[in-house]
């Protein structure tokens, strides 16, 4: 079959795979129709997710029809059109008892307590992903989802990551009705978080980005206020100036990692309010939230690494909440939010792309390239 292929950092190609079997009886084999590139896989793309083996095939953003189920699959049968968490998650353990989904003890027994994740690096327990023809599919009777009649494949396929880490975002923020949320990051993350913020009773919400396709895009599908930092002296001035000098209620990180250290070549002349590489999103997270207010983190940092300035969060008093996306406890809800159209996810998805053009892909997504918000790949 066609997969993914990672051979080192900004080195990705397609190639022929074996075909996945099942090695459990829980597992199903999956063949993929739609697949997306998310900015998680630009971290491991650009060489910063420890433990990213060359072979690996990326990929855990995917929709597809059940090929072959192990013995003790009950929940699938072969046909049925699913859409797949990102999570792998057992079920049953400690962690998914009490719907941390994202943080499966079975999936991934590893001390950095991520549980599994599709096609992500051996620190997620080292799983290949869905940008390929096939995949397979571990504890089938838990994550996959049949795909409600009607639901168009790219609104199913934005369900699988992107919808409810947004919304997850938002929630873990504790929002009260009249907040004001500033979300850091318009990638696609951030957007279905602005979104979702007004579910929540937002009463003003705020993006900040440096792309400005990106800003006028989450403008128009949130309805919210949008700016370019690099057009602000100070993106903490800015926001403590617009909240009264209160500084916001609630402020979510969805940028992560090293976009941060790409953020930072772009400001020349601030290098004493962050180091270079360092979490300047999260940064200005926490010194714009106001006192006694609440840091909401999907962004993806390392597992190692040290990025909170402790002494602020102490002096403060904030609350900082972080975790990888909760899928199926999220679906449900929305599931409903997106057939009622309270929800249009499938409007960010601005480039379909063959499989075997997954470079491309990448290199667009990455670059931020004609006007890229988000790829889906078709096999
Ligand atoms: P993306 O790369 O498309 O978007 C990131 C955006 O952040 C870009 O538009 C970039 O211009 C912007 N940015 C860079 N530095 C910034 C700064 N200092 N301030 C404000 N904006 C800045 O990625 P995405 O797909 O939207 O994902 C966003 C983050 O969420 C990534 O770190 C990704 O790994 C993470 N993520 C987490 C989960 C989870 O479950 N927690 C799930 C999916 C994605
Ligand atoms: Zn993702």
């Amino acid at each position: 079959m066609l997969a993914m292929d990672y051979r080192g950092p900004k080195r990705i190609r397609v190639t022929q795979k074996p075909m996945p079997e099942i090695k459990h009886p829980e597992d199903a084999i999956v063949r993929v129709t739609r697949s997306c590139i998310c900015g998680s896989d630009l971290h491991l793309y650009n060489g910063n997710v420890p433990d990213t083996r060359v072979g690996t095939t990326f990929g855990h953003e995917f929709i597809g029809v059940v090929e072959e189920i192990g013995a003790e699959v009950t929940k699938l049968k072969v046909g049925d059109h699913v859409l797949v968490p990102f999570n792998i998650a057992c079920g049953k353990c400690h962690f998914c008892k009490q719907g941390l989904f994202g943080n499966c003890h079975e999936s991934n027994p590893m001390a950095t307590a991520v549980g599994g994740i599709f096609g992500y690096s051996h620190t997620a327990g080292g799983f290949h992903g869905g940008q390929a023809e096939y995949v397979r599919v571990p504890y089938a009777n838990v994550g996959p989802t049949v795909i409600p009649e009607g639901m168009d494949p790219e609104d199913a396929v934005l369900l699988t990551d992107v919808v409810p880490t947004g919304y997850q975002a938002a929630e873990m923020g504790g929002i009260q009705p009249g907040d004001t949320v500033v979300v850091f990051g318009a990638g696609p993350v951030g957007i279905m978080a602005a979104k979702c913020s007004w579910l929540f009773g937002a009463g003003r919400v705020i993006v900040i980005d440096h792309v400005d396709y990106r800003l006028e895009f989450v403008r128009n599908y949130a309805q919210c206020e949008a700016y370019n930092f690099r057009e602000m002296e100070d993106p903490v001035v800015f926001i403590k100036k617009t909240t009264d000098w209160m500084g916001a209620d609630v402020v979510i990180d969805a940028v992560g990692a090293e976009a941060a250290g790409n953020a930072m070549q772009t400001i020349t002349g601030r290098k004493t309010l962050m180091q270079a590489g360092s979490a300047t999103a999260l940064h200005w997270a926490i010194n714009s939230v106001k006192k006694g207010g609440i840091v909401s983190v999907v962004g993806v940092y390392g597992p190692t690494d040290n990025l909170v300035p402790i002494g602020n969060v102490l002096n403060k008093g904030l609350t900082i909440r972080a975790n990888q996306a909760s899928v199926k406890r999220l679906l449900p809800r929305l599931i409903e939010h997106v057939q009622n159209g309270i929800l249009n996810p499938k409007a960010m998805i601005t480039h379909r792309i063959p499989l075997e053009d997954v470079a491309d892909g990448y290199r667009l997504f990455s670059a931020k390239l004609d006007n890229c918000i988000k790829p889906v790949l078709i096999p």
